[in-house]
């Protein structure tokens, strides 16, 4: 009878070929940037589920992460920040949504200056152990509400949502430096990925593939 597996030896699994063959796959569906490809090979997103869904981590699927919250798909944590970082150095990211903190864990590893702010304490308490487990600590993470952005911050460079709204908020697009590129998910039953950009002429706005987030609420808990 083979020997179960521990946890140590089933993470070891993960960390190596799961993680080749997770970037693999974001290869074939499309992923090109090598920054968030090396990103996404190099964070052990194991780490930021819970570890009875640990061996489901690097499926390209959302997971449940308490509270109600999901940590979003691979494809989809990929392709968001490729969109906010494609063609030039990522410089400072604001994120609006913390979550687990895997999103700002992908950030930090192509070398973003990244603020993220989450509205629920107890998981942004989950984050910042996440991303202590994971060795990246050097995010600030804000307790707050989202929706007036990060003044003492601003301008930023890239701002990415990972939590849907209905509109724009417009200190968001005043927290947004020149040429800077806002990624994120509009709607309601129905949402589309946006990509906001701001150039000397305005914003230039692009919608996108269909996606399904968490809604953006509220005040903070
Ligand atoms: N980027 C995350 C995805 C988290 S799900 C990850 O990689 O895991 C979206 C998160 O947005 C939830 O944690 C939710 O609490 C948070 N959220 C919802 N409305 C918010 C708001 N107004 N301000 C800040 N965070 C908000």
């Amino acid at each position: 009878m083979a020997a179960p597996l521990t946890p140590g030896r089933a993470y070891g699994m993960l960390s190596d070929r799961t993680r080749l063959r997770m970037t693999d796959r974001l290869r074939q569906l499309g992923v090109r940037d090598e920054r968030v490809l090396a990103a996404m090979y190099e964070v052990p997103r194991h780490l930021f589920v819970d570890q009875a869904l640990a061996t489901r981590a690097y499926d390209d699927v959302s997971l449940p992460i308490g509270h109600g919250q999901t940590i979003s798909q691979p494809l989809t944590v990929a392709r968001m920040t490729e969109l906010l970082i494609q063609g030039r150095q990522p410089g400072r990211v604001l994120e609006i949504g913390t979550g687990c903190g895997y999103q700002t864990a992908i950030l930090l590893k192509t070398g973003a200056e990244v603020y993220s702010i989450e509205r629920l304490g107890a998981i942004l308490d989950l984050a910042r152990r996440n991303l202590r487990a994971a060795k990246l600590v050097h995010a600030r993470l804000v307790h707050g509400d989202g929706h007036a952005g990060l003044a003492e911050a601003a301008p930023f460079d890239g701002i990415i949502m990972t939590a849907a709204a209905r509109h724009v908020p417009q200190a968001l697009l005043d927290q947004l430096a020149e040429g800077g590129r806002l990624v994120m998910p509009l709607g309601d039953e129905e949402q589309h990925l946006w990509l906001i950009e701001k150039t000397s002429q305005g914003l230039q706005k692009s919608k996108l593939e269909a996606v399904k987030f968490v809604p953006l609420l509220t005040g903070r808990a």
